[in-house]
């Protein structure tokens, strides 16, 4: 019977939004913006979705800063994952499903650079695979990454997905055949786009809680 955890990175594992709020503050300052930029780049980040060029080229415009974006851009993927910090209960809770015979694995869609996120947070050691979208070739709600991730894990495709997105992690980990958790971050689940998850929960130790609470007929399909 395998016993895998994957987890999500961005607002999962990590919270993508106090990191990308310190990143801000500081590029506030370093480029002497006034008052007010925080709330233009907020928007223009569009929750991290937009893709980085025009989210630079957005706020060269709007703010009138007078450097290139290939300059702007590489100091953000220099700055950026260092804003990135991890909670001591994350850890904590990770190393509990280790302790208890789980393989763990990070299943993240994203740049390279996530890996320097990993980094950052001297996560790397703490995980048994790591399967970056644009490294492994294949995306999330894609079944391919999934696999990719229990191949890393050395263990069968069988057991749970955490993460935020409803359609990247709770219906693409379902369509894996894996259980699944959803990191609420405060939002109700919209019933009429998705079936639910199988649990939704705030924190990673209340997700490593239902695993490891969870009868194994609940995710053994
Ligand atoms: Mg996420």
């Amino acid at each position: 019977m395998a016993r895998l955890a994957l987890f999500d990175l961005d607002n999962t594992l990590l919270d993508r939004e106090r990191a990308f709020e310190r990143w801000a503050s500081i590029f506030i300052e370093l480029h002497g913006l006034p008052e007010g930029s925080w709330s233009i780049i907020e928007l223009m980040d569009e929750d991290g979705l937009r893709p980085r060029s025009e989210f630079f080229e957005g706020l060269r415009e709007a703010l009138s800063i007078d450097i290139g974006v290939e300059d702007l851009l590489a100091d953000y993927h220099d700055q950026y994952p260092r804003c990135f910090s991890v909670d001591r209960e994350t850890v904590d809770a990770v190393r509990r499903l280790r302790d208890n015979g789980w393989k763990v694995g990070v299943v993240t869609n994203g740049p390279p650079s996530q890996m320097s996120k990993l980094e950052a947070t001297d996560l790397l050691g703490e995980f048994d695979g790591i399967c970056v979208s644009s490294i492994v070739g294949s995306r999330k709600p894609e079944r391919g990454i999934f696999e990719e991730a229990a191949r890393a894990c050395g263990v069968a495709l069988e057991g749970w997905m955490v993460g935020d997105s409803p359609s990247a992690d709770v219906a693409g980990g379902r369509a894996a055949g894996l259980a699944t958790i959803w990191m609420s971050r405060g939002r109700e689940w919209d019933h009429s786009q998705l079936p639910p998850p199988d649990f939704a929960v705030a924190t990673i130790a209340e997700a490593v809680n239902v695993i490891l609470g969870a009868p194994v007929s609940s995710y053994s399909r």
